[in-house]
């Protein structure tokens, strides 16, 4: 896939744009004045795999802990400021490493300028972040919100800071619906080379959420639009991470840790190849080195897939042989001990835990 050129914004020692490695981020959903709270779920982030943190800033003590976070973990840490630019000012002091800001709701393009000389002082970036939900009423076209009205108003605010001298702008243009979200980064995606921040926003729960976080980031990225993703959805933001990454497997922009093939099980599956795959999964969540595991139940589709990846176990009646490397290395093992042979072979060659995070490498 070719990607769209975009120029490079440095968030702390994470590249975005530029044909970097698209950046996984996500957002806390503690109150960020609760720095215990709000560190943890950094950790916790950071550990799935996020490299850059946003935490909402809805007031001055927000804003002056993140000093206190900023000494506590190691992943930069954006601001997130609606309405009142002195959140801004202070976030900066504070020690964020990037602005989001919402043209949206902070219009005063005095206001503005002041915040992009302050964040230029301090080589920090700024997110232009555009939400279909909260778009300036000048950008509604027939009182409608249309990706021409929301590329619109993404661009007033660029042009503001660009005519300020301020260059390390990312861009995100986000709503719920999946063709307006689409439709505008690309059309913004044609007006220059900002990197683009990508995400469906307000998503819906679980299922919902991710299928459409993920035909939407997907079908942008799969044109080459798109240099950083957050997947939002309510509850624990490690799920976010989570899905992001799976979503960046999928297409091939990304590797880490173990890649799945599973077969769906038919009338020919002799042993529980749903069961043994995850708990293969859930045992091998440690493991970072970007891998393939099959797990197959016959040899129909099963022979290929297990010759192909780099483990597999193919199904037999009531018992499985292991591959690795596309050779058998343990023949017709009973299912009772299939998982157990299957990790000793894993691990035999990848390590216990903690191996290197082939993360960073990625195409
Ligand atoms: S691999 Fe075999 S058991 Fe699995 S779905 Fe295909 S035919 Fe059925």
């Amino acid at each position: 896939m070719e990607r769209r050129d975009s120029r490079t914004v440095w968030v702390g020692a994470i590249a975005i744009g530029g044909g970097n490695p698209v950046v996984v981020q996500s957002m806390t959903n503690t109150r960020t004045s609760d720095v215990p709270a709000t560190v943890a779920q950094i950790r916790a982030l950071q550990a799935a795999g996020c490299e850059l943190v946003r935490v909402a800033v809805p007031d001055m003590e927000s804003a002056r802990a993140i000093a206190r976070i900023k000494r506590e973990v190691t992943v930069p840490i954006a601001a997130d400021i609606h309405y009142d630019p002195r959140l801004a000012l202070a976030a900066l002091d504070a020690g964020a490493d990037k602005l989001r800001l919402n043209p949206g709701n902070i219009r005063d393009p005095g206001a503005i300028r002041e915040i992009a000389a302050r964040a230029a002082e301090r080589g920090v970036p700024i997110r232009v972040g555009v939400n279909a939900g909260s778009l300036d009423q000048r950008f509604l076209k027939g009182g409608e919100v249309t990706p021409e009205g929301m590329a619109e108003a993404a661009l007033w605010e660029i042009s503001l800071l660009e005519g300020a001298g301020f260059r390390d702008i990312v861009v995100s243009l986000k709503a719920a619906e999946v063709g307006l979200t689409v439709e505008a980064n690309r059309l913004l995606a044609r007006e220059g080379d900002w990197p683009l921040h990508l995400g469906i926003t307000e998503p819906g729960p679980d299922l919902e959420g991710v299928v459409k976080s993920a035909v939407g980031i997907g079908l942008l990225l799969w044109e080459g639009i798109g240099d950083t993703i957050r997947v939002s959805l309510p509850g624990d933001p490690v799920r976010e991470v989570e899905v992001a990454w799976e979503i960046l497997k999928a297409l091939g922009l990304r590797r880490r840790g173990p890649s799945f093939v599973v077969c769906p099980t038919c009338g020919r599956t002799g042993i529980d190849i749903p069961g043994i795959a995850a708990e293969i999964r859930r045992r091998l969540a440690d493991l970072r080195d970007p891998v393939t595991i099959a797990v197959m139940g016959c040899p129909v589709n099963g022979l290929k897939e297990v010759e192909r990846a780099d483990y597999g176990i193919l199904g037999g009646k009531g018992y499985g042989t292991i591959y690795a490397g596309g050779k058998v290395v343990r023949a017709k093992v009973p299912e009772r001990r299939l998982v157990d042979e299957f990790l000793g072979v894993v691990r035999g060659e990848r390590g216990g835990s903690g191996s290197a995070d082939g993360s960073r490498n990625g195409p």
